[in-house]
């Protein structure tokens, strides 16, 4: 007979609902049970491909910090499941002195917590990485510990440690219905009703649809953005080990990665798609949006061009302010929520862990005041949004 009750539901195993259910199985065990509405490792959301950019530098203090917590939870992970999950390749974050984000941010947070970083002119960067052409506008802060969090992998870690410590993941469990009541909370889930007595809700670009239980809905923008792998003439020159994790830290905003999972280096426009719903998305690229990312490169790092590998798609769940969601939800016990805000895959171990604490003991060690679910910008019906962060 199938078992319905549970202490802990997660709804959505994507990167951050994965990670959850790793960190509450550590501790409950078979007590978790994780509901995906599609297949694991499916590539509609927001968390799947090779690599996503993990760094330390960012633009707060409380995002320094948190995301020095961030490598602390995949680094226990890494030792649990005895996989590397981070390469650290170095991060250059770069772009002109008057730029639309200003690096000044970034150094001073850095700074604030202690964080070493080199701040680098142009004719630096090129010397220690000549695969850039750069004019003598352009500066750079370099900082040692970035590089890649291999996402797909990742996802699959957490799923298998949390399965290891004996929690339930089913797949193909499209939750339809939540109810909240007395301390308990029923989940309809594939024709079937379970029940908990915490929730936690991690469902990316679907966040609104979950919210709706509770009659609640945020000004989230979900944008499908692409990434693109080249097939570059100069290959070794992009090698992990003699090429960073980059962001040009201006509007437009493009970052790119080393080699790593394809056949060549990977680069894309941040924030540079359009409005969808997970319903309209495609999965066909805007050749506009890829003509952007080829001429950005063809002018500061001509050697990554080369015939694209493949281009593929993917969703940003954006706040206006680009901030995270990690909160309780308002008039509903027991229930918890994550969203990512289009740059969470570097914390999805720790927004985990943070969600499993809030979970199991109603408190978490992570500064949470910059993520509540009821600042003053989640209550406006059009906010004024900047992902330019
Ligand atoms: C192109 C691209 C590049 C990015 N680059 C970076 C980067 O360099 N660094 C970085 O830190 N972050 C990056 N991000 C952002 C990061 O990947 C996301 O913030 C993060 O993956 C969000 O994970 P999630 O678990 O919230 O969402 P998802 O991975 O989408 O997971 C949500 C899951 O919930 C499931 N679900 C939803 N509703 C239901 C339901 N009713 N029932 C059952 N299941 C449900 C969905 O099917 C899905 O699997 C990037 C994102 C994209 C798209």
């Amino acid at each position: 007979m199938t078992r319905r009750d549970y202490d802990y539901i997660v709804l959505g195993l994507g990167g951050l609902g994965s990670a959850a259910a790793y960190w509450l199985s550590r501790e409950a065990g078979a007590d978790v049970l994780g509901l995906e509405q599609f297949e694991l490792g499916h590539a509609r959301g927001e968390s799947q491909d090779h690599s996503r950019i993990i760094r330390l530098s960012y633009h707060t203090p409380a995002y320094v910090e948190l995301a020095k917590q961030a490598y602390a939870a995949w680094d226990a992970l890494e030792k649990e499941s005895g996989e590397q999950v981070i390469l650290r390749t170095g991060g250059l974050d770069l772009g002109p002195r008057a730029s639309a984000i200003p690096l000044e941010s970034y150094s001073e947070s850095m700074r604030a917590r202690g964080v070493p970083f080199e701040h680098l002119d142009a004719a630096e960067i090129m010397h220690r990485w000549p695969q850039f052409r750069l004019t003598d506008d352009i500066q750079g802060l370099y900082q040692e510990q970035s590089g890649i969090a291999m996402a797909a992998r990742a996802n699959a870690a957490h799923q298998r440690m949390a399965r290891e410590h004996g929690a339930v993941l089913s797949d193909r469990a499209p939750v339809t219905g939540i109810r909240s009541a007395a301390g308990e909370v029923d989940v309809e889930a594939g024709g079937r009703t379970y029940r908990c007595h915490r929730l936690v809700i991690a469902a990316g670009p679907w966040s609104n649809g979950a919210l709706a239980h509770f009659g609640l809905e945020l000004p989230l923008e979900v944008t499908q953005e692409q990434v693109t792998y080249f097939a570059s003439p100069r290959k070794r020159d992009f090698l992990p080990d003699r090429f960073p994790v980059w962001i040009w830290m201006d509007d437009p905003c493009y970052y790119g990665f080393p080699v790593f999972g394809e056949d060549g280096p990977k680069a894309a426009q941040d924030a540079g798609g359009r409005r969808v719903t997970a319903e309209t998305r495609s999965f066909e690229p805007d050749p506009e949006n890829s003509r952007r990312v080829r001429d950005f490169l063809m002018r500061y790092l001509p050697g990554a061009v080369g015939p694209e590998i493949h281009t593929k798609t993917c969703l940003y769940t954006l706040t206006p302010d680009r901030d995270f969601v990690i909160d309780a939800v308002p008039q509903a016990d027991g229930v918890f929520v994550a969203i990512g805000a289009g740059h969470a895959f570097k914390f999805a171990s720790v927004i985990g862990k943070t969600l499993a604490e809030l979970a199991q003991r109603g408190q978490t060690e992570a500064d949470l005041s910059p993520f509540t679910i009821d600042r003053p910008i989640l209550k406006e019906k059009d906010p004024p949004r900047s992902y330019m962060v």
